[in-house]
């Protein structure tokens, strides 16, 4: 979703980021409106003091935007998108933000778009209410992501002839120098990696990874498997409860606690999930090598049965 205007707005009920509360897993909040912004096509973006919704970043657009409501005495408002904005103290960008997000001196803010904008107006307050099922299931999604980008580093580790900089765990961090692309989707993930000069003057063997495709991704799985056996405790640490903020995901490895910066929704525990696999595929693209991961994360059937967290 993409909003080509920025929209002059009167800044003086806005001072800072949106409060939000994903990062604990909440499913519903309760805040007021500060901004209802038409943004074309009949559409309003509602800016709330604090939401329970996450929202797309459209500068790293990795896990999509959460399913969900607005109400107000009842009425229900569904959104039919929610994207990042920012504010630089006289326009809001509604995801067409010029800035990284925690960029200083600006306010990043949800944006949650309706369709039907009657009596959103500012002051009113309003109760969010996310999707638990899609919520639940790009936690699993995510969570697998970033387990999948440790175990693939760990498994091409043995390819790498100069000394790079290293992951949580001490891998040669290939996910980081190499990833074009992320997505998480429900249950899963694709990332893919661009093998080009650059990593190859890095020390990367890119000659050899074709023939040692099924080795790496066998031991990405065998990996993958030991560290679900342990269920782990996930949890996401953060500075401050603005959206702005940096959100890091920690997961208790047998080998240690690993960090990972991250801005979007998690399972608590690697017991939620039943099996976390892996499947490579390599090919040629424009002149360079490219490394699609495909992950599926699947929740076992007690994970799937974890109550809504009220609020
Ligand atoms: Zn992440």
């Amino acid at each position: 979703m993409s909003f080509p205007l920025a929209h002059p707005v009167d800044t003086t009920r806005i001072d800072a980021d949106t409060i939000v509360t994903y990062p604990d897993g909440d499913l519903t909040s309760t805040g007021t409106v500060l901004i209802a912004q038409p943004v074309g096509d009949g559409r309003t973006a509602i800016v709330l003091d604090r939401t329970a919704f996450h929202a797309v970043d459209p500068v790293w657009p990795d896990q999509p935007a959460d399913d969900g409501t607005l109400s107000v005495d009842g009425v229900v408002h569904p959104v039919v998108g929610a994207v990042v904005g920012a504010i630089d103290g006289e326009n809001l960008f509604v995801g067409d933000v010029p800035v990284r997000t925690g960029t200083e001196g600006w306010a990043f803010v949800v944006c949650h778009v309706v369709e039907d904008a009657d009596g959103l107006t500012p002051g009113t307050p309003v109760t969010v209410t996310v999707d638990p099922a899609l919520r639940r299931a790009l936690s699993a999604g995510h969570t697998g992501c970033h387990l999948a980008s440790l175990a693939l580093n760990a498994a091409l580790a043995g390819l790498w002839s100069k000394e790079v900089q290293l992951d949580g765990r001490g891998s040669p961090n290939f996910d980081q120098l190499a990833i074009t692309e992320s997505r998480i989707l429900p249950d899963g993930s694709l990332d893919t990696y661009r093998i080009g000069k650059s990593l190859r003057k890095k020390g990367f063997q890119a000659a050899e990874l074709a023939g040692a495709l099924d080795t790496v991704e066998a031991a990405a799985n065998e990996l993958l498997a030991g560290w679900l056996a342990t269920g782990a405790a996930v949890s996401i640490a953060r500075d401050g409860d603005g959206l702005g903020e940096r959100r890091t995901w920690r997961c208790d490895l047998p080998d240690g606690t690993v960090e990972i910066p991250c801005g979007g929704t998690h399972l608590r525990s690697l017991s939620e999930l039943a099996s976390v696999t892996v499947d490579l595929d390599l090919h040629e693209m424009e002149g360079a090598l490219e490394l699609r991961m495909r992950t599926a994360a699947t929740l076992s059937a007690a994970g799937t049965a974890e109550p809504p967290r009220a609020h």
